[in-house]
């Protein structure tokens, strides 16, 4: 590939956040590089490995129509509902807690569905996501959990999709090139990057740099250091490549350290998957439908409220529990009544599953203590109080008198054959980083912008605390991309040209 020393815009990473940068800077006129660490082979970042849910405020089938075209018979068999942007906001900051940054989340939710109608026109094809987030109720598939749409192919498909439209704007991707350093003028501007590609050491100049590179969930000693003892253990569901780059290059700038780095996202992960992300299985390893079942440890006991509420709100936490017990496994336990419920990631072949027609059986079967097995499942059936099953709504099916309770979708475990799938802690990205503003520009630890420094997706700070509403990452990071390509071409348009080499 010929050297290319200078653009106006340099884009560090080619994720979703990334690509949308990358498309909306050259919308906005200006010449773009995006350094990419992997091969091309390996392109696509943790974007790669999702699900490709977006979670958006919408009101009703009049939006969902902007991005999707359905036939009449299609909509008289689908429920769409409405996800109210104060729902949306709403959402977030019960999850977080309230400690979400009110202006960043805002921004999150208003421009949630002018992003997601912005990446239609801009190519990335759109349908509603009938597999994971619906049920059929009354012969109508009902969306549960406001989270209703994925892109075309999953994660696979968008990321395909975006390097395909970044192609054609006329965006160069440069592979196997590390950013490694941001170069500050005396002026204290942002004005380069140097990076490492096969050939050796490269600085490429240019008028404003958008950091969009993943936190740091791919880097044991920052996941101990910043998560905490026994972090360094955990599997990574997604990309070997986000090991906090991009947060360290700018925090050396003078970057503001913001937002929970000792919090993050993993969920219940296979105990059997590999150290990294397999794109063949991509987010498959995953195992979301503890709801309808029950998770102990390898005592037998029982450790959190599997039915606090739908797994949408849960399952981003939970996984830090199932790191917290012994050797970091767990158990999700299941019975014939809800076995057809369970999402299609616990029929792949590579799952770790084992049957059996008794509690003890079961116990032995995957390396529970079977007295503790058997004790917690009759303390548990025994506990469960009258009401109606209900798996599209929070029922309110619930346990008493015990600890930790089951607040919703409580059914006895007593229907053999018993199935049960042994479980880990899976991390997929870090909730700690940089601060921006409402222009996607970098904060100093005086709150003042960095000239020239921008930055979209995970390794934003401030967004998300302990827990996440499921689809928001994708979200936040097409709305951060976008604004922040649009502001880094505008400010490219003012900032004197950079030295070097031209890729147009
Ligand atoms: C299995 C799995 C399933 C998920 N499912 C969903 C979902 O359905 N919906 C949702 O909203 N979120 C989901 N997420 C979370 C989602 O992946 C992230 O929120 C989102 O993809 C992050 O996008 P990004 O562009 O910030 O990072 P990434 O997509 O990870 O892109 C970062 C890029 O930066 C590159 N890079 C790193 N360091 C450097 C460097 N020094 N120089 C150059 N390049 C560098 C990396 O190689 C990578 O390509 C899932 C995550 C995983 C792992």
């Amino acid at each position: 590939m010929p050297d290319i020393t200078k653009a106006d815009v340099v884009i560090v990473g080619a994720g979703n956040a990334g690509l949308c940068a990358a498309l909306a800077a050259a919308e906005g006129g200006a010449s773009v590089v995006v350094l990419e660490k992997a091969p091309e082979h390996l392109r696509g970042g943790n974007t790669f490995f999702t699900g490709g849910l977006f979670r958006f405020a919408y009101n009703g089938w009049e939006e969902i129509q902007q991005l999707i075209s359905l036939s009449q018979t299609e909509r008289d068999g689908v429920d769409v509902g409405s996800y109210p942007a104060a729902t949306y906001y709403d959402d977030i900051m019960r999850v977080t807690e309230g400690l979400a940054d009110p202006e960043l989340i805002d921004l999150v939710v208003h421009q949630s569905f002018p992003a997601m109608r912005w990446m239609r026109g801009q190519g990335v094809p759109w349908v509603l996501a009938y597999g994971r987030q619906a049920f059929k109720d009354n012969g109508k598939l009902r969306f549960w959990g406001g989270l209703i749409v994925e892109a075309v192919g999953g994660g696979k498909g968008l990321s395909d999709r975006l390097f395909e439209l970044a192609a054609r704007a006329g965006v160069t991707v440069r592979y196997q090139s590390k950013a490694t350093d941001l170069l500050v003028g005396d002026d204290g501007a942002v004005h380069g990057v140097t990076y490492r590609e096969p050939g050796g050491k490269r600085t490429i100049h240019c008028r404003a740099v958008v950091l969009a590179c993943g936190g740091f969930e791919a880097n044991p000693e920052m996941r101990a250091r910043y998560l905490g003892p026994g972090w360094e253990l955990a599997k990574v569901r997604g990309t070997r490549y986000n090991t906090g780059d991009g947060i360290r290059m700018a925090l050396d700038a003078g970057a503001q350290p913001y937002g929970n780095w000792s919090g993050c996202h993993a969920v219940a992960w296979d105990l059997n998957a590999p150290p990294f992300g397999d794109r063949k299985i991509a987010d498959l390893y995953q195992k979301h439908s503890y709801p309808f079942g029950l998770i102990v440890n390898i005592e037998g006991a029982r450790f959190v409220d599997e039915g606090a509420d739908f797994r949408n709100y849960t399952y981003a936490k939970y996984g830090r529990e199932i790191l917290k017990q012994p050797q970091r496994v767990a158990f999700q336990l299941f019975d014939q009544k809800t076995l057809h419920l369970l999402r299609d990631e616990y029929r792949i072949p590579q799952v770790s599953k084992v049957e059996s027609p008794t509690i003890e059986g079961l116990a032995k079967g995957l390396g529970v203590d079977p007295q503790g097995l058997v004790r917690t499942v009759q303390g548990f059936n025994d506990a469960i109080q009258p009401g109606e099953f209900h798996p599209t709504v929070l029922d309110g099916k619930h346990t008493q008198g015990i600890t930790p309770p089951k607040s919703n979708w409580a059914l006895p475990l007593d229907t053999p054959p018993y199935v049960g799938f042994a479980v880990t802690c899976g991390i997929t990205f870090t909730f700690g980083g940089l601060r921006v503003d409402a222009k996607a520009q970098v904060l100093d630890t005086e709150d003042t912008p960095l000239p020239g420094l921008y930055a979209a997706g995970e390794l934003l700070g401030g967004l998300f605390y302990s827990n996440y509403p499921g689809g928001s990452g994708l979200m936040a990071g097409s709305v951060f991309g976008k604004i922040a390509g649009e502001s880094a071409a505008a400010a490219a348009k003012t900032v004197a040209p950079a030295a070097g080499k031209n890729p147009r």
